[in-house]
């Protein structure tokens, strides 16, 4: 579904707001129904104290970026979670199940709002920079983790993580309301080997 939305938004010198959607897959087959509002805002809560969340966040603050009162908020949306600039983080709770979810969603953003704090000139609505960040975003956050893939119902292949991380940007970047199909897949194409091989703020892919 599309979800990217261009309208009258701030903190934008084009006044034009992108919003970036997380992966709208279906949930896993195990998903036995989301779990209750008040349990999700725990869940986030929970999140914070998660190492990498926590790494993430050190960093930003490092790098001098906003780190907003209210960076990451519980949202019902249609998709697992999104993040704009100016606005910060969605999690989307109605599509929650488990704690580890709410943990992946928030490190794939956390990967959005990094960048779009340490990219200079980081414009949304560039097809080119917004697949590097979703390939950064879904290689680091671990979306693409074996036993995930298999949640879903990839089978393990040779080279399985790497399809899955185009395979999930794909889907990210053609919801940009600026990116055709054809402009999203030649995007990511184009940015692939630097923008895998840049795993800051990490060493390697957590
Ligand atoms: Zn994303």
């Amino acid at each position: 579904m599309a979800e990217g939305h261009a309208g009258a938004g701030d903190g934008d010198a084009a006044g034009v707001r992108v919003e970036v959607e997380s992966s709208s897959e279906p949930p896993p087959a195990s998903s036995r129904g989301a779990m209750s509002h008040e349990d999700c805002v725990e869940g986030i809560r929970s999140a914070l104290k998660h190492p990498t969340v926590r790494f993430l966040r050190q960093q930003m603050e490092k790098a001098g970026c906003q780190v907003w009162p209210r960076l990451i908020r519980a949202a019902t949306c249609s998709t697992a979670g999104g993040y704009a600039s100016a606005e910060g983080i969605k999690v989307c709770c109605n599509h929650m199940t488990l704690q580890d979810e709410i943990n992946q969603v928030i490190i794939h953003e956390l990967v959005h709002a990094y960048d779009d704090c340490v990219t200079k000139n980081m414009d949304w609505k560039n097809c080119a920079h917004h697949a590097c960040s979703e390939i950064r975003a879904n290689h680091l956050s671990g979306d693409c983790h074996y036993k995930r893939e298999l949640l879903r119902g990839f089978m393990k292949i040779r080279g399985h993580e790497q399809d899955c991380v185009k395979r999930r940007a794909l889907m990210s970047v053609r919801n940009n309301p600026y990116c055709s199909e054809a402009a999203a897949k030649d995007a990511i194409e184009a940015v692939w080997n630097i923008c895998y091989n840049d795993t800051r703020p990490f060493d390697r892919a957590p």
